[in-house]
């Protein structure tokens, strides 16, 4: 049995996190990797640490197409893929840690609280981080959480639409999450 990731963490007790990787994020992962499948039909992740949790793994196992398509649309293409995979495959990761979900953070933002632990000649350290993640409205109504990546440079005014299709002005919405 593959554990998952996600449930890898040097803080909690080890048997009672053990899930299956095929039992928690691959389904997610190949839902959206696989080019076949109708992107509808892809499971969704149920809430922004769910989703959280899938980018983490995903991260480990050296995904980057999984952290791509789950950032906001408007952002995807201002990633860098080659450094998030650099990135994903130098780090050696030692397991994730939420700390805090906040699952209704105004009307379609939530925020994660985390600490992804990596191994260091001098021990293990953490990179302590709160993500913000937003519901995207698709072509077909349906909605999907995605990260709002604060380090990625936009060029948007704070009275333009908001890049999240909200419908609503960039700075009350995402813009109060992003620098
Ligand atoms: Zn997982
Ligand atoms: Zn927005």
């Amino acid at each position: 049995m593959t554990l998952c990731p996600c449930r890898v963490s040097s803080n909690l007790s080890f048997l009672s996190q053990a899930i299956a990787y095929s039992d928690c994020c691959q389904p997610y992962h190949d839902s959206l990797l696989d080019d076949s499948s109708d992107k509808l039909d892809s499971i969704k992740a149920e809430t922004a640490e769910r989703l959280m949790r899938t980018r983490y793994s995903a991260f480990v196992l050296v995904k980057p197409e999984y952290i791509v398509k789950t950032t906001v649309p408007a952002q995807q293409s201002l990633l860098d893929v080659a450094a998030i995979e650099e990135w994903a495959r130098q780090t050696p990761w030692a397991g994730l840690e939420i700390v805090r979900h906040t699952p209704k953070l105004g009307k379609r933002h939530a925020q994660v609280e985390f600490k992804a632990y990596f191994d260091t000649p001098d021990g293990q350290q953490a990179h302590h981080e709160r993500s913000t993640f937003v519901k995207v409205k698709e072509e077909s109504n349906n909605e999907r959480w995605c990260f709002l990546d604060p380090t990625v440079a936009m060029t948007v005014s704070q009275k333009q639409p908001c890049i999240c299709g909200s419908g609503e002005k960039f700075k009350r919405c995402c813009g109060g999450y992003l620098p």
